[in-house]
């Protein structure tokens, strides 16, 4: 998920090293290191933290040499700390390799590795394929080799970097489902997990595909499939500035977060789904899902857009698993007393993992005998550690303060906890499957609202001078009301209140002039028709209307000022579509206005205070 660069050549490596990684660092990454290799040593520097730390130490120890590889990591896979930051050896530390993504299968190849008396220092998956590949050196005694039969026992995704001290001369590369570059330079090669590394050195590319592998030299390369079978890869010239490359390309980490979904949404996912059994495993679950499923009640406790996504959990395991579910803010939660029993689960939600409130009210549950369980993304975090289980959404660095691809993948693993409860109660097999089939076609529908992004900006325009705005949805679209006024209201600071639609009647339809800009969700589901009555009733009052509503419908059409559409899903899957737009809304209002959309006056990313 982050930082891979690496260097081949004649130069000195370690400032080519450093600098590449500091291009990388717009991705956000919790830990950095780099190893390299001359004639007389193998050196290996990692730290915890910033590259900045990282330079220091190397600036500590300078050394020269003319091959190696750095990582900045995003930790999935164990804690984020030095150990467990890459390069990762083996050890006789003579081979180094540096990964991005996920092994899958690493607790099995581990216990073979084990057998074989492998000993392992880290948590991570990373360490596993090091000492796969380090096992198959021994018998194929060729890098190349060595890495490539390795690979074919991977299940998961990786875009890895590995150098060998017998094979000083070589870089051997390969990608799985994480990007990798290489850059062609004069008498010297390097590689990168983002062209941005690079292009200070070189602006000719290959990108390397899915299954394939290459070896890289000084002066040439070969590439291949990951059967042995040569491939011939076109280079390509990448016409990319300096002044490009801040926030990989994009204009804030907003965007790019936003624009990031159907990648992360598909990671949260990766590796959870059995379609034949029409179910979700989490790992991370494992041993508790009888107790679970067994709870009196499940309550679910969070702040800010992980409360909204929490509401969405609510209705969702409330239809499909038939377990009484209750949300409440962590920050009630805490101080109330509340009765919770050991018969209870408690899901605490949080981005971070450090959210002062939940972390408190999640001791407090504690300390009743509830069950305990966080749906984190950042690894290692305090949630993430003292619950008694639990899930990662697996979204990447959050960076942009306004929370965006972290809350559709929050919705997506409460999606995967409820299969899992649902199908051990009472959900049919092809009722779980069809939402398997909807959540395996989620990405692409995501990138598909995404390409109206220039639409949707003409629109969100139109309306950057107004004070007030409503959003109106019933049923799961209720939460994303609440997420899209939240969105504008922390970026753009205008006014906007978030309600169940059938409740505009009961006060804030008062406030409704040809001044308001409502913001209806309307998508063909249950209550399509209901709310087509409540767009009637903002019409009669000269409301301007914008609406979300599903591809084919032609009906809201013609009542409203401005639609925008989106595919048909499945109704527990619809709140992670219908939101999109209304990111992009706030976003293009904030920009308009001139606002830091990445650090909004007065909020903080992850809010470690009450
Ligand atoms: N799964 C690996 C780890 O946790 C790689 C993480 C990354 O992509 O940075 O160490």
């Amino acid at each position: 998920m982050c930082g891979i660069v690496g260097y081949i050549g004649t130069k000195n490596s370690l400032p080519i090293l450093i600098e590449g990684l500091k291009r990388l660092e717009y991705r956000g990454y919790d830990s950095a290191g780099v190893a390299i290799i001359n004639s007389k040593e193998c050196k290996v520097i990692k730290t915890k933290g910033k590259v900045s730390e990282l330079e220091k130490l190397v600036s500590a120890h300078p050394v020269e040499s003319h091959l190696g590889i750095g990582h900045t990591r995003w930790a999935t896979h164990g804690e984020p700390n030095t150990i467990n930051a890459h390069p990762h050896f083996n050890k006789e530390k003579t081979l180094f390799l540096i990964h991005n993504g996920i092994i899958e299968n690493y607790l099995s190849l581990k216990k073979g590795l084990l057998k074989e008396g492998y000993e392992f220092i880290s948590e991570t998956d990373t360490e596993v394929l090091t000492h796969l590949i380090d096992h198959y050196l021994k018998l194929k005694n060729s890098l190349f080799q060595a890495v490539r039969y390795a690979l074919n026992e991977v299940e998961g995704t990786y875009g890895i970097a590995v150098i060998y001290k017998n094979e000083p001369d070589k870089i051997v590369v390969a990608k799985k489902g994480s990007p990798l570059v290489i850059g062609l330079g004069e008498n010297e090669n390097f590689v990168a997990s983002d062209v941005n590394a690079l292009i200070t050195h070189t602006k000719q590319v290959i990108y390397l595909e899915d299954g394939e592998i290459a070896e890289i030299h000084k002066d040439s390369y070969t590439t291949k499939t990951i059967s042995d079978e040569t491939i011939i890869k076109e280079i390509f010239h990448v016409d990319v500035g300096i002044d490009d490359i801040t926030k990989g390309g994009y204009p804030h980490f907003m965007l790019k977060e936003i624009m990031d979904q159907p990648e992360s949404i598909y990671n949260s996912m990766r590796g959870r789904l059995v379609y034949d059994e029409g179910i979700s495993k989490l790992g991370g679950l494992q041993g508790f899902e009888d107790r679970i499923i067994n709870s009196k009640r499940i309550i679910i406790s969070a702040c800010g857009t992980s409360w909204h996504a929490a509401l969405v959990g609510e209705y969702m395991i409330e239809q499909y698993a038939g377990i009484p579910v209750e949300v409440e803010y962590a920050s009630e939660m805490r101080y109330r007393n509340p009765i919770i029993s050991k018969e209870d689960t408690v899901i605490f939600i949080s981005q971070s993992g450090e959210t002062a409130d939940t972390l408190a009210a999640m001791k407090e549950a504690k300390k009743k005998g509830a069950l305990c369980l966080g749906i984190c993304n950042v690894v290692g975090s305090s949630i993430a550690r003292e619950s008694d289980a639990g899930v990662y959404i697996h979204a990447g660095p959050e960076i942009g303060v306004a929370s965006t691809k972290a809350f559709t993948s929050q919705i997506v693993v409460l999606v995967l906890i409820t299969l899992m409860l649902a199908r051990k109660r009472n959900l049919s097999l092809p009722d779980g499957q069809d939402i398997i089939k909807h959540m395996q076609k989620l990405n692409e529908k995501v990138a598909e609202i995404l390409k109206q992004n220039e639409y949707i900006k003409d629109i969100a325009e139109k309306y950057a001078d107004s004070k007030n705005f409503l959003y109106l949805g019933r049923g799961y679209h209720f939460p994303v009301a609440l997420e899209g006024a939240l969105k504008l209201k922390e970026i753009s600071y205008i006014h906007a209140e978030g309600y169940p639609a059938a409740e505009m009647k009961h006060g804030p339809i008062a406030l409704i002039d040809n001044n308001m800009p409502v913001v209806f969700i309307a998508t063909k589901d249950s209550v399509y028709e209901k709310v087509v009555s409540n767009i009637q009733e903002v019409r009669a009052r000269k409301g301007r209307i914008l609406a979300i509503v599903n591809e084919g419908d032609t009906q809201i059409e013609s009542m409203v000022d401005h639609v925008i559409k989106i595919p048909k899903s499945h109704n527990i899957l619809n709140p992670i579509l219908s939101v999109i737009p209304l990111q992009l809304i706030a976003y293009h209002i904030a920009v308009k206005k001139g606002l830091n959309v990445d650090q909004p006056r007065n909020l903080a990313k992850s809010v470690t205070v009450e």
